[in-house]
């Protein structure tokens, strides 16, 4: 853009050490990360939409590390060790969350995480085996000699039904996704890092002055280091990293007199989960009932998909419950082949941290501070 003032130019836009392109959990945990280790380092993130505008604020607000049954998957799929490392983050994420923030400025509720489970898991028959090898491969990490217990009885008493078995971990909560993206945001803007919103990055180039960062907003950005954090929509920067979008739609009903249900709930690995909202319930997942046009950015809501929602909670929440939905969202996650995050130097200076793999809120944290360490190395 030709007409910027010398103000602008020397403020604003001025060269920066490092750019963060994507203003959500990820951008905003790396960024406070590379503040903390360097804070003489010149930061801006640029965000596309007024707010973050992806996963982070359109989530369930789950503060999980792992389901029973989605643990046994991963080990299946990417090995004891890889699944565990992914694990640890998570649950040390959460600790860090924590520590950040009080209780009240995110609504965190130690409510606990809980897993049902029908007699048609292929491990039904060896469930409490299964729990006693994952509660042994966790002993370190939480310090609890059960980090997973059977709690089948739960089930009624929270006003369920339709569920042969139901696993408690007490160490999971849920918080307010709205308020702890906001917190973050001034905890990163009063450690000196700038935030600019309305910023699409279309592609970047190199030039013997640094990496140039080009907008649709026709600014033009230069830096030393450029980390993507873009998620879901990296593909359209890094096709070759074949990342997955999956939307996620979410459903909340009114508020429910009397309502028993407290905690996070999970379903077929991960697929369906809900949680209490006060006195309200938020229901999301069944993805895996249109799964092609459920691959998209698009953030849109469908018919199909609402009404799965809504089927699996007159099926499993108690008929006495009188309720109507009041709000239907998406959100969009991105997925690697390997479940894994991933976090990765693509050219000299250039780097991506990306695809949480649904499990961003309790990942990012860790992410943010790996991140970090990797950039500090090429300064
Ligand atoms: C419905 C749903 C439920 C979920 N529930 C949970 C949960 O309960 N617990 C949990 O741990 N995780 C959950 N997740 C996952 C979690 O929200 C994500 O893993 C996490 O928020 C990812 O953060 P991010 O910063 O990587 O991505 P995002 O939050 O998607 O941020 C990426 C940002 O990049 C910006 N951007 C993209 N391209 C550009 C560009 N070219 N220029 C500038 N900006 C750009 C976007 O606007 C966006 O704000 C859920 C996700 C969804 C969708």
């Amino acid at each position: 853009m030709s007409n910027l003032s010398v103000w602008e130019k020397e403020s604003f836009y001025s060269t920066q050490d490092v750019i963060l392109v994507g203003g959500g959990l990820m951008g905003l945990w790396t960024a406070y990360e590379l503040k903390k280790k360097n804070p003489y380092l010149k930061i801006t993130i640029l965000e596309r939409n007024t707010i973050p505008l992806g996963a982070s604020t359109r989530n369930a607000g789950f503060a999980c590390f792992g389901s029973p049954t989605e643990i046994i998957h991963d080990i299946e799929q990417m090995g004891l060790d890889t699944t565990l490392e992914v694990v640890k983050m998570r649950y040390l994420g959460i600790e860090k969350i924590k520590g950040h923030f009080g209780m009240a400025q995110m609504e965190f509720d130690p409510c606990g995480g809980y897993e049902c489970i029908n007699k048609d898991y292929a491990h039904f028959d060896q469930l409490d085996e299964k729990l006693a090898e994952l509660n042994e491969h966790l002993k370190d990490l939480t310090d609890q000699d059960q980090t997973f217990v059977r709690r089948d009885a739960a089930i009624a008493e929270k006003g369920m039904m339709g569920f042969d078995a139901m696993v408690e971990n007490s160490l999971e909560g849920s918080l307010h996704s709205g308020k702890l993206v906001s917190a973050l945001i001034q905890k990163v803007q009063a450690a000196g890092v700038s935030i600019l919103n309305g910023m699409e990055v279309v592609y970047w180039e190199k030039k013997p002055q640094g990496i140039i960062l080009h907008t649709s907003q026709q600014i033009l950005f230069t830096c030393n280091q450029v980390l993507f954090c873009t998620n879901a929509y990296g593909n359209t920067l890094f096709p070759d990293l074949n990342i997955t979008p999956a939307r996620g739609q979410v459903i909340v009903t009114s508020p429910i007199e009397g309502l028993k249900l407290n905690g996070t709930f999970h379903f077929d690995e991960g697929f369906y989960y809900w949680r209490n909202l006060g006195n309200r319930i938020l229901l999301g997942g069944a993805r895996n009932a249109d799964f092609e046009t459920e691959q998209t950015t698009e953030t849109a809501v469908t018919d199909l998909i609402k009404n799965k929602l809504t089927g699996f909670l007159k099926d499993h929440i108690h008929p006495s419950y009188q309720y109507t939905i009041e709000d239907h969202w998406s959100g969009i996650m991105g997925f690697t082949e390997n479940k894994k995050p991933l976090l990765s130097q693509v050219s000299d200076n250039v780097f991506v941290a990306i695809a949480c793999n649904g499990m961003g809120v309790a990942l990012t944290p860790i992410m943010g501070e790996k991140a970090a360490e990797l950039m500090l190395l090429y300064f």
